[in-house]
């Protein structure tokens, strides 16, 4: 098998996707530059998402990328074999014009090519859709793979099964499957409730190559009950492409009809790729983080065991911040700004955990601008704001960190109000306390530290509410925008009542005069009906609904029926807003970054200011709140 670099990697698959007709495209920020609703772009597609709903890309209809991301929601992953909050993600795309067929034969060819990644296909495995009453199996997808690994000795699909079942793996162990059926938990992707929906296939390859009989005996051994399946956690199939075939509309109710622009989207896993090129055991011993270790190894002569672990989140914490710093996020109390402080703060306890003399943060930056330069210009660009902005919040962070830590020596135990403390005033959170109390040997309360965080969540919400916005949205607002953006939102509410569920935002503008909002409709909204949306979001801002925000994962959001512009199937944390009667009735649900009112009675009236066409199908409404 050729052993590439990670420079020569990237360039491999954009040569590849170039060869097969494909716009090769840069990848956008870090992020997003348009959808308040999500943090960070969480995958490839995220950036192209006009483009999937139907906007002529200027590329063509044919691109491919390296694009940066970030997930927040893996952070908790961060230490296993896999997992990073920051990593590359290599994709390629159609709108609307090459399928699963073709998506699948280059997804093939690029793994097991011998000009491209040369892995054998018998390490190699694939999941499917298995279909389910509403949505039929995806055999296309089926054929496809069967075709493709057709030069292989047989490869008999797997029986239809759910996660839960295992004797799938027992048949595996023969060494013939390569195709697994999984349902909907695994294999399908919808962005809302309506709107594009359909079927994906995942691969996987097999790190310990081959299929052992005793598959069953090894993962007793690991403390694992259940037989391993490709989808198993246990670490020995790692997933490191899957392609998504956008292939429905959904109508809601389980109900789908073809979708006209059919899209693949695929999004293959970077680091992930080049462990297994590397035969490593983790992302982390890639030669991606082999500087990186090198300043740790020069400070500590081993590292074992929780110390492993501690590395590791040190390598991938700053490496996520540097990447932040690069992109213009600056540490801060609300949103990006926040994930950024946490992240960095993290890296600077473990850091002092580790015993890691001064300085050291400084060189790990400096190592990974230096490192990923060539591939991301920008970090060289901004190298000294990205070190100035780190570092100030390392020296800043260090003298609390002090206090903290002397405030910590004082305790004999560890109350869940010490431990609180600990969090508010001196940025120490939980994990962190938790850690200091075991390797000092001191008793320390989970139950009790969330009680406490509970009780003062409560306590700044009830002032947030004072002063009529949530605390933690943007403070900087002005009060009579912050009324019509929940406006907005009970005026989508209204529409999808009066006009049909296929209303959805497609674009909206909010300031303290009036909100705009473009939306899909073939025609044009009647007299009749704008009054009736008027009626409607009127008599909601009389009812004096609720609007409470959540954050929660995608997914989450997504099975609550959220509303968004689109979704994915990436997760990442969002907020969402629901508006809603004392009973719990829900009467609108949206992801957004908000801020919000606390209760509609306070939006004022609402009036329709004017109805126009924006494009073909598409119109808008211009609407404002009085007094
Ligand atoms: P997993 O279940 O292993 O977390 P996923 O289903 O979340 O993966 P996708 O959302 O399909 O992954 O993302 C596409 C590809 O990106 C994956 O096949 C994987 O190779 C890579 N990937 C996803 N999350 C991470 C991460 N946190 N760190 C590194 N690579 C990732
Ligand atoms: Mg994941």
């Amino acid at each position: 098998m050729n052993v590439l670099s990670s420079r020569e990697l990237r360039q491999k698959f954009l040569d590849f996707f170039a060869s097969k007709g494909h716009t090769i495209i840069p990848s956008a920020p870090l992020v997003p530059q348009n959808d308040p609703s999500v943090l960070f772009t969480t995958a490839g597609m995220h950036p192209l998402v006009p483009y999937l709903l139907g906007e002529n890309h200027p590329g063509g209809k044919r691109v491919a990328d390296v694009q940066k991301c970030v997930r927040t929601t893996d952070i908790d992953g961060v230490g296993d074999h896999r997992h990073l909050t920051f990593f590359e993600m290599l994709g390629n795309w159609s709108f609307g014009d090459y399928f699963k067929a073709e998506a699948i034969a280059w997804s093939f060819e690029f793994l097991t090519g011998p000009d491209y990644l040369g892995i054998d296909p018998k390490n190699l495995y694939v999941s499917v859709f298995a279909g389910d009453h509403d949505v039929a199996r995806d055999d296309d997808a089926i054929a496809a793979w069967q075709k493709a690994f057709s030069g292989h000795p047989k490869q008999p699909i797997a029986a239809q099964f759910s996660l839960d079942v295992h004797e799938v793996a027992e048949n595996d162990a023969s060494g013939k499957n390569k195709i697994f059926p999984y349902g909907r938990a695994k294999n399908w992707w919808q962005a809302g409730e309506t709107g594009p929906a359909g079927p994906d296939t995942e691969m996987f390859v097999d790190t310990e190559g081959g299929l052992p009989a005793e598959m069953r005996v090894k993962h007793a051994r690991s403390g694992m009950k259940e037989a391993c399946h490709i989808n198993c956690d246990c670490g020995r199939f790692v997933e490191i492409w899957n392609d998504v075939f956008m292939q429905y509309n959904g109508l809601g109710g389980g109900k789908y009809e073809p979708l006209k622009q059919k899209n693949v989207d695929t999004g293959m896993g970077f680091e992930r790729v080049l462990t297994f090129l590397h035969g490593a055991a983790t992302v982390f011993d890639t030669e991606l983080f082999k500087g990186a270790y090198a300043i740790l190894l020069d400070q500590v002569s081993e590292l074992s065991g929780e110390q492993e672990i501690k590395a590791r989140i040190i390598l991938d914490h700053t490496r996520t911040a540097t990447f932040m710093v690069a992109d213009g996020v600056v540490p801060s109390n609300k949103e990006r700004g926040y994930i950024l402080r946490r992240i960095l703060r993290r890296a600077i306890i473990h850091g002092k955990l580790l015993g890691l003399a001064p300085g050291w943060l400084e060189k790990m930056v400096e190592n990974y601008i230096n490192f990923y330069k060539e591939a991301y210009p920008e970090l060289e660009q901004n190298r000294r704001n990205i070190l100035n902005v780190i570092l100030e919040e390392e020296n800043k962070f260090g003298k609390t960190l002090e206090a903290g830590l002397k405030e910590f020596r004082k305790y004999e135990t560890v109350s869940g109000k010490d431990a609180f403390n600990l969090f508010q005033s001196f940025g120490i959170p939980w994990e962190i306390t938790a850690e200091l109390a075991k390797q000092a040997g001191k008793q320390i309360d989970k139950g009790e530290f969330e009680a406490e965080f509970k009780k003062h969540q409560e306590l700044s919400r009830a002032a947030g509410a004072e002063k009529g916005v949530f605390k933690g949205g943007l403070a900087d607002h002005e009060p009579k925008t912050v009324r019509m953006h929940t406006a907005t939102h009970l005026m989508q509410a209204a529409l999808r009542q009066v006009l049909g569920s296929h209303v959805i935002q497609k674009g909206s503008n909010v300031n303290a005069e009036r909100t705009r909002f473009d939306f899909p409709n073939p025609e044009k909204v009647t007299p009749e009906q704008l009054k009736q949306v008027e009626d409607l979001v009127n008599s909601w801002i009389f009812q004096d609904l609720t609007v409470k925000k959540e954050t929660m994962t995608r997914d989450e959001a997504f099975k609550l029926g959220a509303l968004g512009q689109f979704g994915e199937k990436y997760g990442d944390t969002v907020s969402i807003y629901t508006i809603m009667d004392p009973s719990g009735k829900v009467y609108s649900r949206e992801f957004c970054g908000g801020p919000h009112v606390e209760h509609t009675g306070a939006i004022g009236k609402f009036r329709v200011l004017k109805e126009e066409a924006v494009s073909a199908g598409t119109r808008r409404i211009k609407a404002t709140i009085e007094p």
